[in-house]
């Protein structure tokens, strides 16, 4: 897959999703103008981007749908100097140390439909980023078994909330005992998913959970 997009690339350069600049995805111009996602959400909560900025919502369904892997790496950056501002300031406030990633789970039909989970991709990139400087990355402790309605159907915030609960399932609780955790998605609408994910980490022992999202 890496060497079809390595030629596909050769023969179809990247162009900038926003002003169409060639031999990138989304040029820094672009992306610096992206507005920032105002603070309506929990304080634990920390959004990148304004998710109804059409470059960013363009970018996000590109990534997610259209298989554009290489969005989730610059999203990534961007965020690594988000997590790393914050966790300067966590460990001197509240002892927030060796945190772990953990990407928020597809659900295993969404995970075959989709062939890959974007909350993953973002989370590896994270983690090369850091070498192991900062935090570790478990993607085996949080699950999400079955299916739940789409959240971005679901209008009213009740039943947004109503559709997740219990929909996650913890595995390998020994490895996140006593942990601060960083949940890690692409994108947070209401936050609801942060925090039944978050519910359940609690409930298996964890410290602090923090969540970082592209957009919101
Ligand atoms: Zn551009």
């Amino acid at each position: 897959m890496k060497v079809l997009n390595a030629i596909l690339d050769l023969i179809f350069p990247p162009k900038c999703i926003s002003c169409g600049k060639s031999n990138t995805d989304f040029c820094l111009k672009c992306f610096s103008k992206c507005p920032q996602a105002e603070r309506e959400s929990a304080e634990w909560i920390f959004p990148l981007y304004d998710y109804r900025y059409p470059p960013i919502k363009k970018a996000m369904w590109l990534l997610k749908y259209k298989g554009k892997r290489r969005i989730a790496d610059l999203f990534a950056e961007i965020m690594y100097e988000r997590i790393i501002e914050e966790l300067s300031d966590l460990k001197l406030m509240e002892n927030f140390c060796k945190p772990i990633l953990i990407p928020i789970p597809l659900a295993p039909r969404r995970m075959r439909e989709r062939g890959f989970n974007q909350a993953e991709l973002i989370c590896q990139k994270l983690i090369k980023l850091d070498n192991k400087k900062n935090f570790e990355f478990k993607n085996n402790v949080l699950l999400k078994p079955k299916d739940t309605e789409h959240q971005a159907l679901i209008k009213d915030r009740q039943k947004r909330l109503k559709n997740l609960v219990g929909s996650f399932v913890i595995k390998n609780a020994q490895f996140i005992k006593n942990r601060n955790i960083i949940l890690i998605d692409d994108i947070s609408t209401t936050g609801a998913t942060f925090s039944e994910a978050r519910k359940t980490l609690k409930e298996a022992g964890t410290k602090k959970i923090i969540a970082f999202a592209i957009a919101h």
